[in-house]
């Protein structure tokens, strides 16, 4: 069922292997257009705005955009034990991994008296976005507000849509992930209007504000996507964690079932979610095609894996060796990258780009979903090319404080002075040498 592309005997350049490997047709520079009005909307009307379209995409409207206080507490105490659990440990795993990740502030003394210190500071207010469309994410509430409180970040808010079944509020289990790890205000709104009110802020039905950020962070669908890259200029952003995708870099050493269940897995997440097998085996090939074959059909979100494994998102890519697997990993810069061949961690060791990569035939892409303790927001659509996932980084802000005592400006001046005449801006030379103008010989002396 999956579709092949066979680049065996072929060299490629990264232009036409980018432009041959398989990707979706509903990515996010296709739905900007619809989204836009939906940005413009929030930003006039503000939670009004989000609520109608609330109730014209998820088909309810809570009474408020802010979940009161009272079902968050309750939804901690109602989660289900075994769930309470699975979130309890998913949270203590990530700390440890998301806590050993924190910079401490570097201080360097670049001359006698010039100081240079890079300063860590957390963003003020974030906005976290928790999916809730197709599926529920509690998941990613660990995900985003666990390196978000590591980096000290002091204001956050959860948003993720509002749920018929739950009372227009965003689903218990998610509501119960607040509660376990103390957030406090978490709003009702999904999609690009969740994004567009987090950057705009606006005022609630009740009449109270709902105060901007500063920061939106986490994975959504193409919509939400969309709308972290149309109102990047307002609020800073984490990537573009968009519809999820897997590759598999196999050789024949690799366990055919192991990567059929892999990438149903990561398909009955969205129909536009991505599942790649890169292989120098044609008999794995054949025999995943026939492993996924056999049982996508017993999974429960079996329409939705179809339409995903079907689409031209996904497929098997023919190659050579595992050189030119790496070459085509590399080129697609995968979300997660698993690696199941002969030597997996030095084959994974040579990976360039991806979001995250799994080692091995026991490190599949649903441990980092849910709880190997590393980061599952990650960068979609070849953005892993350029772009980090989720991390205590991702909400800190590195600034130099600059301290130079009077010596060591006058030590520097000449050259301050010298680059600032090279550039035609002498103010620049002036505003350094006025410092010492007035200096007494003596002083020049020191
Ligand atoms: P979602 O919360 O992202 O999107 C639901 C919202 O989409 C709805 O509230 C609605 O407002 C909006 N929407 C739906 N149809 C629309 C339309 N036609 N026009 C405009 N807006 C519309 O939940 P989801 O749909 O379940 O998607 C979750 C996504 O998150 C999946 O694609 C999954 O793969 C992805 N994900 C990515 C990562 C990552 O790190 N990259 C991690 C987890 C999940």
């Amino acid at each position: 069922m999956l579709s092949r592309i066979d680049l065996r005997g072929r060299t490629l350049g990264t232009a036409e292997l980018r432009r041959t490997l398989p990707r979706g047709a509903a990515d996010v520079d296709s739905v900007v257009d619809t989204v836009r009005p939906v940005v413009e909307a929030i930003r006039e009307h503000g939670a009004f705005a989000a609520l109608d379209y609330g109730e014209e995409f998820d088909r309810v409207r809570p009474t408020s955009v802010r979940v009161p206080a009272e079902v968050i507490t309750e939804a901690g105490e109602t989660l289900d034990p075994d769930v309470r659990a699975a979130l309890v440990e998913a949270i203590r795993r990530a700390r440890i991994v998301h806590s050993a990740q924190r910079r401490s502030d570097t201080v360097t003394e670049v001359a006698a008296g010039g100081f240079v210190t890079e300063k860590w500071v957390p963003v003020e207010r974030v906005g976290l976005y928790v999916p809730g469309g197709k599926a529920v994410y509690p998941s990613s509430v660990i995900m985003n507000v666990v390196p978000a409180q590591v980096a000290g970040v002091g204001s956050l808010v959860v948003a993720s849509p509002p749920q018929a079944d739950s009372g227009g509020w965003p689903h218990p289990t998610i509501l119960g992930a607040c509660a376990l790890l103390g957030v406090d205000e978490v709003w009702a709104v999904g999609g690009a209007q969740a994004v567009a009110l987090l950057a705009h802020g606006g005022e609630d039905t009740d009449g109270r504000e709902l105060e901007p950020v500063d920061m939106v962070t986490g994975p959504g669908n193409v919509y939400v996507t969309a709308a972290k890259r149309l109102c990047r200029s307002v609020v800073g952003i984490d990537s573009e964690a968009g519809p999820t995708e897997i590759a598999v870099l196999a050789d024949h050493t690799a366990d055919p079932v192991h990567i059929a269940y892999d990438l149903i897995s990561q398909a009955e997440h969205d129909p536009n979610a991505a599942s790649v097998l890169v292989t120098d085996s044609e008999q794995l090939a054949d025999a995943v095609d026939r492993e996924v074959e056999a049982r996508y059909t017993v999974t429960l979100n079996a329409d939705r894996v179809r339409e995903a494994l079907e689409g031209p998102q996904s497929g098997i890519v023919l190659v050579d060796d595992i050189d030119a697997g790496l070459r085509v990993v590399d080129a697609y810069a995968a979300e997660h990258l698993e690696v199941q061949t002969r030597d997996s961690a030095a084959d994974a060791a040579r990976v360039r780009n991806a979001g995250a990569i799994f080692v091995g035939a026991y490190s599949p892409v649903p441990l980092g979903d849910y709880a190997a303790g590393s980061n599952h927001v990650l960068p979609t659509s070849g953005t892993a090319r350029h772009s980090s996932g989720l991390s205590v980084q991702t909400f800190l802000r590195g600034i130099h404080v600059i301290d130079y005592d009077r010596a060591a400006l006058k030590e520097i001046a000449p050259t301050v002075v010298a680059l600032a005449d090279a550039e035609r801006l002498p103010a620049h030379g002036e505003a350094v040498r006025a410092r010492f103008e007035d200096l007494t010989a003596a002083e020049e002396e020191q």
